[in-house]
């Protein structure tokens, strides 16, 4: 295994890293699965991973419990963090100093190497993290405290946005997500880590599946050896110390060391090569942007880097969405692309290009950009939900006069729902309880003056709402069976999405 220096910490990280986000396991209550992972973490230990990535809510809220077990006999052989969201309903210092003494109760620890703030998603989030007495202040007590050592951020922003946040130096660390597809793009927050000495970390490595999904732009048939080939490529970068991998199985653990063992026995002449053959035969925007300059304020670099998307097969999300149309996945795809590369939704009415060529003529990949933007003001017009309509369906659901109502699930969607309904919230009075699986990860919130409760899939039972409000667009297994159950019993369900819709993604959390 090689370790690299991260940043200014003085810590060296294994250049595999653990994510303990995809961990085999279903439930907490099965014993054998529960210790089916901890052997698998202890088993990527022993080949000398060193650095753990942890959250409270991944692998079905079972990370910590696998974690704690693991720190019991290897808290000096590895590195690992905690994290606080900013999407969390305490955003203060206090509520920051608070979530931190509570995950390393729960972890059994008395301090931990890295503190992330978690998924930030733009420069002003950063800044409300960073305003006096905000998230920032309770990191910085907690370092007084002993309680944490290093601050890090994992970036969910545009790369304009990551770099400044960067070059503000209030965090020793980054992770970004980082791999053979957005590895141009993404180009100039390496470049500006290397000159801040900011560490490095990278995550969603294959690119959430894509890249062994499409393994023809690759010219790799065999699967394993073309997750092996996106990890070496993206530790071929001296600026990342650690490429951060969910894995499930020891294959996969041996399949990903040995890809950074074999590292320096990869031709670099491939690695440019994979560059110049992904990005030249297959009609990519390559996110140079030579065609700035638009007249109309169009950002193209955004909108066709994200049009890229469309060059896929998007068929894998088939199950994850559970929707089978495919222009409709292709569309949620390109809908996430673009909320990743900044742009601001919803885009709507007309599009501005005047069709002045401009862009075209300086694109080096002579693209039809014209075309292009075309194509996503006619998907986006058809598709996109906006929140009129999320407003029109709240309505339909308060004309029912139900006496409780219960959303389900993810806070963060849910937020969005209150601050757009607020108005109608307030005059009904509802109770309103909010069913997360994790609620420990978001407290009850408040959200323009309306109090809602948030609880856990298992108070439904005792609650009985009279109506669940289903905020999430992805019917996820466990959503599914939970809402087909729920109806069985009686319970009212009314969904905020309609079944075409593309809705707004919101990334992270
Ligand atoms: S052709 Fe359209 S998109 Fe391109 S620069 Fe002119 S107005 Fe902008
Ligand atoms: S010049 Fe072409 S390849 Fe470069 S960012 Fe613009 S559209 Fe993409």
């Amino acid at each position: 295994m090689e370790y690299r220096e991260f940043g200014k910490t003085g810590l060296w990280l294994s250049g595999l890293g653990f994510g303990m986000n995809r961990l085999p396991v279903g439930s907490l209550s099965d014993r054998k699965e529960m210790q089916n992972a901890i052997d698998l973490v202890e088993y990527a230990i022993k080949q000398g991973v060193n650095y753990i990535d942890v959250a409270r809510n991944y692998s079905n809220g079972a990370a910590f419990e696998i974690l704690r077990k693991v720190m019991e006999r290897h808290a000096q052989d590895v590195h690992i963090c905690i994290k606080v969201m900013p999407y969390h309903t305490d955003n203060t210092k206090e509520g920051a100093l608070q979530s931190i003494k509570a995950q390393l109760r729960d972890l059994n620890l008395n301090n931990v190497d890295f503190c992330f703030a978690q998924a930030v998603k733009s420069y002003e989030e950063y800044r409300q993290l960073r305003r006096p007495g905000g998230i920032y202040d309770g990191f910085l007590e907690a370092q007084d405290q002993g309680l944490i050592r290093h601050l890090c951020l994992s970036s969910h922003a545009t790369v304009e946005d990551t770099i400044r946040i960067m070059e503000e130096g209030a965090f020793e660390g980054m992770t970004i997500s980082y791999h053979l597809l957005n590895a141009m793009q993404m180009q100039p927050i390496l470049d500006r880590a290397a000159e801040t000495n900011t560490g490095i970390l990278t995550m969603n490595s294959l690119a959430g599946g894509l890249i062994p999904e499409n393994p023809q732009l690759f010219q790799e048939e065999n699967r394993m050896q073309l997750c092996q080939l996106a990890l070496q490529y993206i530790y071929s970068h001296k600026e990342i110390s650690c490429v951060l991998s969910g894995m499930q199985s020891v294959v996969e653990v041996d399949c990903n060391v040995n890809a950074i063992a074999q590292q320096n026995s990869v031709l670099q002449n491939r690695m440019s090569g994979i560059e110049s053959q992904l990005f030249q035969k297959n009609d990519f925007c390559m996110a140079c942007d030579y065609c700035k300059g638009c007249p109309k304020g169009i950002p193209i670099k955004s909108f066709l880097f994200s049009y890229n998307a469309l060059l896929f097969d998007n068929r894998m999300y088939a199950g994850q969405y559970r929707r089978e149309d495919e222009n409709l996945l292709d569309d949620i795809r390109l809908t996430q692309e673009m909320m990743r590369n900044g742009i601001v939704f919803p885009i709507e009415g007309a599009n501005p290009c005047i069709g002045c060529q401009s862009c075209e003529r300086k694109c080096t990949q002579s693209l039809p950009i014209m075309a292009r933007i075309q194509t996503i003001y006619q998907k986006i017009n058809q598709r996109i939900l906006e929140s009129k309509r999320w407003e029109e369906r709240m309505q339909e659901i308060f004309a029912e006069r139900y006496q409780s109502i219960a959303f389900y699930p993810n806070c963060a969607t849910v937020k969005k729902v209150m601050e757009r309904s607020a108005s109608l919230l307030r005059r009904r009075q509802y109770d309103i309880w909010i069913i997360d699986q994790n609620k420990n990860l978001w407290g009850n919130m408040v959200c323009h003056g309306i109090q809602a409760t948030v609880v856990g899939v298992d108070a439904v039972e005792k609650l009985k709402p009279q109506c669940i409000v289903i905020a999430h667009y992805i019917l996820g297994d466990l959503l599914y069976s939970n809402v087909k159950r729920y109806r069985q019993e009686g319970i009212d369900i009314k969904f905020i999405y309609d079944y075409n819709d593309v809705p707004v993604v919101y990334l992270g959390g």
